[in-house]
């Protein structure tokens, strides 16, 4: 029988990586049946909505669903495709793996990290007050009442949530995680110095909840910290929790650290859909080049596969992109400058090397 997976090419560089995804998933001889759904800007202008309704009804069916990248408009335009994604659909987990392959252009070997971002509130909730409006006026005033503080006329404001629900969910999910892939210890990234109602609560119920998990070892860093270990011995860490915003930057950091965005995936989940996605956005001025690098949603690919219990597709394709890399012939520019091959071509020699593994 065929997985029915709801496929989501994005804007920018999406379609092509999201291409070069399907060929090889197909590939891997694990039957798929794509359910095609648009969104972002085409979706805006075909529809009047960046997300239209079918999507999630699309999502919620499948409960599977293999993402590209969307574009969200600066300053303006819609709110963030992605951040309404993960909102409409409860994806509170958002699972970042960050680890080395052999003949990546990475700083360092052997850095197998997983950054587990808390992925619906934080200061992406999306409450938040437009400089000069009357909203604005009302918030300054009830906090001036309350606090005795003074906000400047002139701001904008974002809201700040962090929940004890949500904290104490996505640190359980971190130390569940742990305890069903034989990982050792979990690190709990905060401000809790600084913002003591939130980040406080957040380094709280994380240490509640490490009292639960005696097997898995549990530890914490302040944020700023946090960044400037990642970069001396990133080695020492084993899975990440943090709240959104130092998820979000965590995890692009991790994936410079192991030769970029071009191979950093993603999984957005709750406890019965899941999203799969590369890390990076829509890098929109490489859009249509056949330039950059699919491996990212490939990857995002492979954990799909787990996720759908295809071990051994999994394991297949993953070696297969691994033998991709280490030969170093067939890889995109930001692995290899010198002998560049296109994204479509990666997707041939993944496809070669999967042809290989399968006689
Ligand atoms: P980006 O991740 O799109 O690109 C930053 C740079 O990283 C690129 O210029 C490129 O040099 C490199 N890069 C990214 N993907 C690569 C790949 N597959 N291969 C090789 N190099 C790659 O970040 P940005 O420019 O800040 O964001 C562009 C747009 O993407 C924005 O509108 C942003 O909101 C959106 N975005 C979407 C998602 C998502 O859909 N999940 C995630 C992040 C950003």
């Amino acid at each position: 029988m065929a997985y029915k997976i709801t496929l989501i090419p994005g804007d920018g560089i999406g379609p092509e990586i999201t291409e070069a995804t399907r060929r090889v998933l197909d590939a891997t001889g694990v039957n798929f049946q794509w359910d095609l759904a648009y969104v972002g800007s085409s979706a805006q202008d075909r529809w009047g909505t960046p997300i239209p309704d079918s999507v999630f009804d699309s999502i919620r069916g499948n409960k599977v669903a293999l993402k590209g990248p969307v574009t969200t408009p600066v300053g303006s335009g819609f709110r963030s495709v992605n951040v309404a994604l993960r909102k409409g659909l409860g994806l509170y987990a958002c699972l970042r793996p960050c680890k080395t392959y052999s003949g990546a252009p990475s700083l360092y070997k052997n850095v197998n990290i997983i950054i587990i971002r808390e992925n619906t509130e934080d200061l992406y909730s999306g409450i938040e007050f437009e400089r000069g409006t009357p909203e604005a006026a009302k918030l300054m005033e009830l906090v001036s009442q309350t606090t005795g503080e003074t906000i400047r006329q002139d701001s904008g404001i974002s809201i700040k949530v962090i929940s004890e629900m949500c904290s104490r969910r996505i640190v359980k999910f971190a130390f569940e995680y742990a305890r069903a892939h034989q990982r050792k210890k979990v690190t709990a990234v905060h401000k809790a110095n600084i913002m003591k109602f939130s980040d406080g609560l957040f380094l709280s119920v994380a240490r509640e909840v490490a009292e639960e998990y005696p097997d898995i070892g549990f530890e914490d860093r302040i944020a700023d910290n946090m960044n400037m270990q990642l970069v001396r011995k990133p080695q020492q860490f084993d899975i990440v929790v943090a709240p959104n915003l130092y998820g979000d930057l965590l995890s692009d950091l991790c994936a410079g650290l192991i030769g970029g965005l071009g191979l950093a995936p993603g999984a957005n989940l709750s406890d019965d859909i899941a999203i799969f996605e590369p890390v990076h956005g829509s890098a929109p001025k490489y859009a249509g080049l056949n330039k950059v690098n699919p491996m990212a949603m490939m990857l995002s690919g492979v954990m799909m596969l787990r996720y759908l219990g295809e071990e051994k597709g999994a394991d297949r394709l993953e070696t297969a992109i691994a033998e991709v890399i280490a030969g170093g012939r067939n890889v995109t520019y930001d692995l290899e400058p010198e002998v560049a091959v296109g994204t479509s071509q990666v997707a041939d020699a993944v496809i070669e090397k999967l042809g290989v593994t399968n006689t």
